[in-house]
């Protein structure tokens, strides 16, 4: 039998984390990076940062460095 391997089959999406350099797919429109929670001021210094979006660790961690800077009842 003949079977051809997934693993030849280029990645989707493929990039590279701008803040860390690891590996990751980021599929425009569709991206797993959408359901991420970011603040949009957050949104918008990531863009201002980065050209594109980071891995799922360092995206967490623009999140969660965000929450703090802001605080939950600072106005
Ligand atoms: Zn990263
Ligand atoms: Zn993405």
């Amino acid at each position: 039998m003949t079977e051809i391997s997934a693993a030849n089959a280029p990645p989707v999406g493929n990039r590279c984390c701008a803040a860390c350099g690891a590996g990751f797919s980021c599929r425009p429109g569709a991206c797993w990076c959408g359901s991420v929670t970011l603040t949009d001021e957050a949104r918008s210094r990531l863009r201002a940062a980065y050209a594109d979006c980071l891995c799922p660790g360092c995206l967490q961690a623009v999140s969660v460095s965000a929450a703090e800077a802001d605080g939950p009842g600072t106005r």
